[in-house]
């Protein structure tokens, strides 16, 4: 190792001293040229996680001092469990925006939308047997005249004589003839719930 690089990695260490705990984005020079200093030897203060009060013998990450990594992972799986409606709620907003509606409906009509859409109706097909199992059994019966389709929405009574603009919402997959015939914005509001 030239003399000119360890003098370059010694200056780079006076003029950014680490903490003791070594966190990330300190100099990649001195990473190399002296890995003695990442041991937590020079450590002032032994760790203590707050929550399960584990010291060395656990993982930690680099510069978070009062959880252990396993505590830490743990307290952001709550925050985003916690957090998911507002965060849904946030996107489902900003997906109604006027730009996106626009821009994907025109993704819809391009080659590769439709690609897209089709994948993922065929996964979902695949993810929930049971729902296209009842989805088949109703578009049966209604092609058979023993299950009739209505002409308005059966909440919000909407007229919706355009074909297909009724939904047949199921409370249970199960139960495939017992469906509730609901307009696009009923049904949407109902599985949001
Ligand atoms: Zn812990
Ligand atoms: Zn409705
Ligand atoms: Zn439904």
């Amino acid at each position: 190792m030239s003399n000119v690089l360890i003098k370059r990695a010694e200056t780079v260490l006076i003029h950014h001293p680490r903490p003791n705990h070594l966190s990330y984005g300190t100099s990649r020079m001195a990473d190399l040229l002296l890995p003695e200093i990442r041991s937590d030897e020079k450590r002032v203060k032994p760790r203590t996680c707050r929550v399960c009060g584990a010291g060395a013998e656990v993982r930690w990450y680099g510069s978070i001092d009062t959880h252990c990594a396993e505590c830490w992972k743990a307290r952001v799986r709550r925050y985003y469990r916690d957090t998911k409606p507002e965060r849904q709620e946030y996107e489902r907003s900003r997906a109604m925006l006027p730009h996106r509606v626009a821009m994907r409906e025109a993704y819809q009509q391009t080659d590769a939308g439709k690609a897209a859409v089709a994948r993922a109706h065929k996964a979902s097909q695949v993810r929930y047997p049971e729902k296209r199992r009842a989805h088949v059994t109703v578009g049966n019966a209604v092609r058979d005249g023993k299950l009739i389709k209505p002409t308005a929405c059966e909440r919000c009574h909407v007229d919706s004589s355009a074909k297909r603009a009724l939904h047949a919402h199921h409370h249970d997959y199960n139960k495939p003839l017992d469906v509730e015939w609901l307009c696009g914005t009923c049904h949407r509001l109902e599985h949001r719930k």
